[in-house]
């Protein structure tokens, strides 16, 4: 057997050491490993009954034993723990490179003849001693019995290939996330409401609702209630100044279209509905600043079958933005005819075939993105656009009448732009081109 000495201990080179793997990362020596070394079981069980072993010392990472077989003579056994073997010499010298009955009783005598872990008399590296004193270990020694541990001042010593006392690798745990605070929790949100049925609308509001948190905090779970002006008022949290500020302008809006109804939008509007809108405009500019700060802010296209309740499935997730759009319109030149078309973009991205029109905005139901109009001559420039297909027909001969009576004050509040015939980049629209001989345009 050849020695199989940790780097770090160097074994006395006049004595041979028999080495015994352990065969496991654990350092588990089993019994079973023991008696395969020794080549039988316990052949005269009174050795088994009768050694008697006296451990002496530890030092230079060497355990140091004596050991009184029951018809034998006292012997000195030199015992080192390594990390994957271990290795023992004895006085008899171990003739034939066996393992002497010296070491193997002795050894199972330690173990009390059980399976025993290694790692408590494993410290290579760590025996420095300080004239004779260790430095780092704490070794304690009674005749059948050595226990070394740190010493106090080095709490946990790190062990070459073990690592710390209790952990030889950091593994950490997943533990679930800490749910927010607002999780399962009853808070305030805000819906737009509004109704936009092909030719027919209803004026949009903004509504204060209460609504229960899902788990994670992030989204409504399931909504409680519409807080109505004309209903006992409901929700018990805190509200921030914002939210009460916005409540008030709610119930305004809720006041004023009490009796607006749903309007055709082709035919001329009731006196209500023209009454209620530059209040209701004014009120969402207002309101529009404050959302900012709001969690939870939904739309909520079903205003024509509202009732107390939201419905889940009618709430989606909105962004409502001012200011945020420009209208132009085109001319486009069609050989025998011309269409004036609108043109909204949105971040200088031409957005005319995304968005939808309802009183007050433009919007892209999908995205869930609401653009409030700049002024009440936006809306009443979009609501004529829109009420037509978004787009008007002209032929030839009546261009300058058209130029006339609606590109010309067109023109000196929006951009208009001109498209010739098959052309692919507009033009600035200027009377000249409108006026001019359209044979040779
Ligand atoms: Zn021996």
């Amino acid at each position: 057997m050849k020695r199989n000495a940790n780097p770090e201990t160097v074994l006395p080179a006049d004595l041979f050491f028999y080495t015994i793997p352990y065969g496991n990362p654990d350092m588990m020596l089993y019994k079973e490993t023991m008696y395969e070394h020794f080549g039988h079981t316990l052949p005269n069980k009174r050795h088994s009954l009768r050694t008697q072993t006296t451990c002496l010392s530890y030092h230079d990472d060497l355990f140091t034993v004596t050991v009184q077989l029951p018809v034998d003579e006292r012997r000195k056994l030199f015992i080192h723990v390594g990390r994957n073997a271990l290795e023992v010499a004895c006085e008899c010298g171990m003739p034939g490179e066996h393992l002497c009955a010296h070491a193997y009783y002795s050894i199972m005598d330690l173990m009390h003849y059980k399976n025993t872990s290694l790692k408590d008399y494993y410290w290579a590296g760590l025996q420095s001693e300080i004239k004779g004193k260790h430095r780092f270990l704490d070794v304690q020694i009674n005749s059948g019995n050595i226990k070394i541990k740190p010493k106090q001042v080095f709490g946990n010593l790190y062990k070459s290939g073990l690592g710390f006392e209790g952990a030889d690798k950091l593994n950490l745990k997943t533990y679930p996330i800490k749910p927010k605070t607002d999780s399962n929790r009853n808070v305030l949100g805000f819906a737009l409401l509004y109704f936009s049925g092909g030719s027919i609308a209803k004026l949009p509001i903004l509504i204060p609702f209460t609504a229960t948190t899902n788990k994670s905090g992030t989204d409504i779970a399931y909504y409680d209630y519409y807080l109505r002006s004309d209903r006992p008022y409901t929700y018990n949290g805190e509200m921030t100044t914002e939210q009460l500020m916005l409540c008030e302008f709610c119930y305004e809006m809720f006041r004023l279209t009490k009796k607006t109804g749903k309007q055709p939008y082709s035919n001329n509007p009731s006196e209500e509905w023209v009454k209620a809108l530059p209040n209701l405009f004014k009120l969402w500019q207002r309101a529009l600043p404050l959302l900012s700060q709001e969690r939870f802010l939904k739309s909520c296209i079903n205003y024509g079958t509202w009732n107390d309740k939201p419905r889940k499935f009618d709430m989606k997730d909105c962004r409502i933005y001012a200011k945020s759009f420009s209208i132009g319109f085109i001319l486009k030149d069609r050989c025998d005819y011309f269409t004036l078309e609108k043109m909204i973009k949105v971040s200088e991205t031409d957005s005319s075939e995304d968005l939808w029109k309802m009183p007050l905005f433009v919007f892209n139901w999908r995205e869930g993105n609401y653009y409030l109009v700049d002024s009440l001559r936006d809306e009443e420039v979009l609501n004529w656009v829109y009420r037509f297909s978004n787009k008007m027909t002209i032929m030839r001969a009546d261009l300058n009448d058209l130029h006339n009576r609606f590109i010309a004050e067109l023109s000196s509040n929006y951009e208009v732009l001109y498209l010739p015939y098959k052309g692919k980049k507009p033009q600035a629209y200027n009377s000249f081109v409108a006026i001019s001989d359209p044979e040779n345009s």
